[in-house]
């Protein structure tokens, strides 16, 4: 991270330039190890202490050597009683050996490939040693230890010591001398970032006594004082780049777009929409007529009918005269929305065209050149869209389906195609709102929270391979019903050629063997575009019967006379990603059912299969999902664009996060620029975060 330190306020003046100046002068820290810190991301004194601990250990209680547990860690003080010798051994190995003693008994000491301390530790004298005992009667044994003279300044013996991550060349007690000695250059010198008020407020120690404490706790409640001033803190900065990115957008001047009833939209469609939809769609049509632009977020569980929120959102634009892309994450999906939208708005004359990765050389250019020439009013595509061939002729309004697909960034590159045009991003993983505020915390939400009429809940049933008999001729009963079948096979592989393979192979069990008589199709991401569509086409047309496929279905697409899905292997997938999945079905006035062969069996995969039998409402699910599987997925920089935090486990930190997000409004509200001499460090911080993830 690169801070520029000239605005820092700090109160040492000296010690701003060595805060954000390099390392070497710490004792120990030599050219070659300061390399191997800065795989650690540790660059300046400032990144050195920000290091933070990734557990502790409690190494307080002195043991006698009679008290030893065979297997377990203690903490001995002990005599050197043999003179420490050098072996050599097969395979190149290195070994030193001693023994140690103190009253109550003797203990042999071999290190592994550390040469040195045959010269560090001297025969006679005493040590502290911390390490794993092995222990048969009186004949006891200690390998690779940590020690320390006793007479040293403790660093990594006795009370409560930190572990740090670490890389190649780099020992926990290196990095912890080197913090401590980064700690006392330092003294109170480090920037508070916490506005004094915050900090009064919820009882948060100051940044000082955090970052001593925080690596050098002498006790619990020590190491709960930092973290939690330090997790604070994390969240605050968050809160505060996303709250402040968000004023930015809110107060970017929009496109006003025209003041046509929807009712007109409306009566124009074979069903009446939903009160959620409308209400969601009134939300978008106030924000694109505000003059402000628009940047919002819709919500809805699978099958609440997102599409039509922006099939109504793409007839306003339309409306007002300009063009609308609509992205989104696979070929399937974006050719299904294709087909949906056109018989949609076609009738009210607006003109759709399709753009992805593998139309031929000669159909991307016709759709370009309408693109170009602005008769195409919609352009639906995938990331395609983003290429820069694509000129439009005057965007006006950007929307992306299944938003969790897209990163940040990606999101941002289409506005740019247009004269900041306005944003919708529509999610299909329905997350907690605390978790929305922080994921899409510069966004403005709608949900929809309300289902189309006659939806069925679907049965679900977690099984395992003893029902395989019984399931197989239960999709032979409902083929014979006239109803279609999907069968999802997981991904088993980080190599994907292996997963088209052993989907494949299971394929051509089912349609030789098992359902010889069933039209069988088989999907993969792996194939081409036009094979793709043309197996799709076939499925969604009923002629195909059983669509045997990978994940690539899971999500929005839309066969209604699927009744029901298996899943191979569900204790694989995520809760999230199964809903997703059962969302395939259920989708028509047919009684639908899905059905989890839970491979495993384990106690852990029947508790979380068992909670998807259970719910249905996806806000639910993916807060049990939450709670099992952690925050990764979700916070995850990977899908959410934001950066990782060190400490913060959102988890269980729903109250702080809304505490820091009410500080942040708070300050933000008094000082929107954080121009004031207080307030500097944290805008600097901000400012470095967005550099490396937000924008
Ligand atoms: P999702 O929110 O998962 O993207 P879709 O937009 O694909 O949902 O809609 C799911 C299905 O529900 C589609 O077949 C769509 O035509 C239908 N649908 C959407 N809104 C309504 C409504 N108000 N009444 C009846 N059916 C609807
Ligand atoms: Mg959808």
């Amino acid at each position: 991270m690169l801070y520029s330190y000239q605005n820092c306020v700090l109160k040492g003046c000296e010690t701003v330039a060595q805060l954000y100046g390099g390392i070497r002068f710490i004792k120990g820290i030599g050219e070659q190890r300061a390399k191997t810190l800065e795989k650690l991301g540790i660059h300046t004194l400032y990144d050195l202490v920000s290091y933070f601990p990734r557990d502790y250990e409690d190494r307080s209680g002195l043991v006698s050597l009679s008290e030893v547990k065979d297997g377990e860690s203690a903490y001995v003080r002990a005599l050197v009683c043999s003179k420490p010798l050098l072996y050599r051994v097969r395979g190149g190995r290195q070994l030193v050996k001693f023994e140690i003693s103190d009253d109550t008994g003797k203990c042999g000491v071999t290190f592994f490939n550390q040469p040195y301390v045959k010269d560090n530790i001297h025969y006679g004298k005493e040590y502290c040693f911390y390490g794993k005992f092995s222990r048969a009667g009186n004949f006891i044994q200690l390998t690779s230890p940590v020690y320390e003279a006793p007479d040293a300044e403790s660093v990594v013996m006795g009370g409560i010591v930190p572990i740090y991550r670490l890389t190649a060349g780099v020992s926990q007690k290196i990095l912890a001398s080197a913090i401590k000695q980064g700690l006392s250059a330092i003294k109170d010198g480090l920037p508070e970032i916490l506005p004094a008020s915050t900090r009064e407020k919820y009882k948060l120690t100051d940044v000082v006594s955090a970052y001593n404490l925080i690596h050098f706790p002498r006790t619990e409640a020590d190491i709960a004082r930092a973290r939690e001033r330090l997790v604070f803190e994390e969240l605050f900065v968050l809160s505060c780049a996303l709250r402040q990115r968000r004023n930015t957008v809110g107060t970017q001047k929009g496109r006003v777009f025209a003041d046509t009833d929807a009712e007109e939209f409306y009566s124009a469609l074979p069903f009446e929409p939903t009160k959620a939809q409308k209400r969601a769609i009134e939300e978008c049509f106030a924000d694109m007529r505000s003059g402000r632009l628009m940047n919002r977020l819709v919500q809805g569980d699978v099958g609440s009918g997102k599409t039509l929120v922006a099939a109504a959102c793409f007839w306003l634009a339309a409306r007002s005269g300009c063009q609308a892309a609509f992205m989104a994450p696979t070929e399937i999906l974006a050719e299904q929305h294709f087909s949906t939208l056109s018989s949609m708005l076609e009738p009210f004359g607006i003109n759709c065209v399709l753009l992805t990765g593998s139309m031929t050389k000669k159909q991307k250019s016709e759709a370009l050149e309408k693109i170009s020439l602005g008769e195409a009013q919609l352009v639906i595509g995938t990331h395609a869209i983003l290429s820069e061939t694509v000129d439009f002729f005057d965007l006006g309004l950007v929307i992306t389906d299944e938003q969790h697909r897209f990163g940040v960034e990606q999101r941002t590159e289409l506005s740019k195609k247009g004269k900041t045009p306005h944003v919708l991003v529509m999610s299909a993983t329905p997350i907690p709102r605390t978790l929305a505020l922080i994921i899409y915390g510069d966004l403005d939400v709608s949900v929809i929270d309300e289902l189309p009429p006659g939806r069925q809940k679907v049965d679900t049933y977690a099984v395992g391979e003893d029902m395989r008999e019984r399931i197989n001729k239960f999709i032979a009963k409902l083929v014979g019903e006239g109803r279609q079948v999907y069968i999802i096979c997981p991904a088993i592989d980080e190599n994907e050629a292996y997963n088209y393979a052993s989907v494949e192979t299971y394929y051509e069990k089912l349609k030789t063997e098992i359902f010889p008589d069933i039209p069988i199709a088989c999907l993969h991401g792996k194939m081409k575009g036009t094979e793709k569509d043309e197996i799709m086409r076939a499925f969604k047309d009923g002629e195909t019967k059983i669509l045997v496929s990978t994940t690539v279905i899971e999500v929005g697409v839309d066969v209604p006379n699927a009744a029901l899905i298996v899943i191979e292997n569900a204790e694989r997938f995520g809760l999230s990603q199964l809903h997703q999945l059962r969302g395939r079905v259920g989708r028509g006035q047919y009684k639908s059912y899905c059905v989890l062969f839970d491979q495993l069996g384990s106690e852990e995969s029947k508790q979380r299969l068992g909670a998807l039998c259970k719910l249905s409402d996806g806000f639910k699910i993916s807060e049990v999902d939450l709670k099992l599987r952690g925050p990764g997925d979700f916070f995850g920089s990977r899908q959410s664009g934001l950066p990782v935090t060190k400490l913060a486990d959102l988890s269980c930190g729903m109250d702080s996060l809304m505490a820091a997000q009410q500080e942040a409004e708070e300050l933000l509200h008094s000082d929107p620029g954080l121009k004031a001499p207080a307030n500097r460090a944290l805008a600097e911080k901000i400012s470095a975060l967005s550099a490396v993830s937000l924008n």
